[in-house]
Formats: structure tokens, C-alpha cells, sequence
């Protein structure tokens, strides 16, 4: 592959750099994420073992593309939440810009926590497919002091390639269904008056970005 056709794969995957075929600090910025993300050495060298993974991913992308027309829409098979639901909590993973994480992944984290189930209600993975967590009709595990009223939505990602600063890693496809998701929630509870961030109760990063001056924090 040569680099703008590298860069074409990378866009296509949801990383952001300009497909300008010039193999610049962004383009292996994005390289390493993608090596991190399928567990290979990140030396921002595509190679061959990249070539194949870069090109697989292409393919599950393009295989899901067909089966799907777009990225899931919210799903509200399930029950509604009976008890009032006056805000939407958003947070992150934590994890590293590009590495794909799981429902089932974080269920297993919260669980060796000792909680009943995964904390969040609502998970937006990296190509903006968003998979239920708790059932909405549960409280949530995801702020302290603040799960009852609330529901709790979580995009995969918040740190960048290095595993500890924290970044806003939404890929376009992530943003654009956690803003579709968290209209469509307050179009469920009417009575939702705020969407913050876990940070705004929290000394945590999370979800590393400012909701308040993000579009999420001005739809009520
Ligand atoms: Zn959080």
C-alpha cells in the first residue's frame, strides 16, 4: 500500500488525518493507534503484518457496511425507566485512541469490581455502533452520589496512544451517534434537563472533553 492509500484506510476506519499521501506526524499517529488497537508493535511502520490487519479492517468495515446501512440506531428494546431520569451522564473508557473495546469487556471489568453488572446504560463503540449496557430500567454505577436520577453513556476510548492522557478520541462515527443517541434518550424522558460529564462531579478527566461546550451540553 503506499501512503495515500494508508491514509484512505485509516479515514475509512474513523482516525483523523488528511489523505494528502504525505507520511507526516499525524498519519503515524494514526498508524501506531491502529497497531495498538489489533495488538502489533507500534513503530508507525506499515509493513506487512499492518498491510494485512490494515486491509482486514477495511474489509470488516466494508462486510458490516453491507449488512448494515449505517451504524445501529439506538435501540430502545427495553422497558423505559420508571423512576425519574432528570440527566445523561457521558463518560469514556479510558482506553487507548483506536483500540476496540467490548460490552462484554467492560461488564467483566465492573464485575471483578463487584458490582452486578456493567455501570453504564449505554455503550457508543469506535465505529458508532451503540450496544445497551445496564438496562435503563436499573440505576447505573457511573457517578458517585449520582446514578439515580441519571443514565449513564459511555464512548469506547478517552486516552490517548500512550494509555494515560487523556484525549478526546471520539472518531467522527462515534460522535456523531453519541450526539444522535443522547437526543434520541432525551426524546424518551422529557424530563431530562441537563447532559454533563463525569468530570463536572469528578477530579476525573473523563470523558475528556468539556460536555458544557460540546453540542451534547446544549440540547436541553
Ligand atoms: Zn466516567
Amino acid at each position: 500500500m503506499n501512503t495515500r492509500e494508508v491514509q484512505a484506510a485509516l479515514l475509512s476506519l474513523g482516525y483523523s488525518l488528511t489523505a494528502d499521501g504525505i507520511a507526516g506526524p499525524k498519519t503515524k499517529t494514526a498508524i501506531q493507534a491502529f497497531q495498538r488497537g489489533r495488538g502489533l508493535a507500534a513503530d508507525g511502520v506499515v509493513g506487512p503484518q499492518t498491510t494485512k490487519a490494515l486491509l482486514a479492517a477495511v474489509a470488516e468495515r466494508t462486510d458490516s457496511k453491507s449488512t448494515l446501512p449505517a451504524p445501529s440506531l439506538p435501540s430502545f428494546a427495553q422497558p423505559r425507566a420508571t423512576r425519574a431520569i432528570d440527566e445523561i451522564i457521558i463518560h469514556c473508557t479510558a482506553t487507548p485512541e483506536g483500540r476496540p473495546v467490548s460490552v462484554e469487556t467492560i461488564r467483566g471489568w465492573h464485575k471483578a469490581q463487584g458490582w452486578k453488572d456493567i455501570g453504564y446504560h449505554w455503550v457508543v463503540l469506535l465505529d458508532g455502533t451503540v450496544a445497551p449496557g445496564r438496562p435503563e430500567a436499573e440505576i447505573g454505577s457511573h457517578v458517585a452520589g449520582h446514578n439515580t436520577g441519571t443514565l449513564g453513556v459511555v464512548y469506547v476510548g478517552g486516552v490517548a496512544a500512550d494509555g494515560k492522557t487523556p484525549k478526546d478520541t471520539r472518531t467522527p462515527a462515534q460522535e456523531a451517534a453519541l450526539l444522535a443517541h443522547v437526543k434520541a434518550l432525551i426524546a424518551r424522558y422529557p424530563t431530562v434537563k441537563k447532559v454533563t460529564g463525569h468530570n463536572a462531579y469528578s477530579s476525573k478527566a473523563c470523558p475528556s472533553f468539556d460536555v458544557r461546550k460540546d453540542e451534547l451540553g446544549h440540547l436541553v
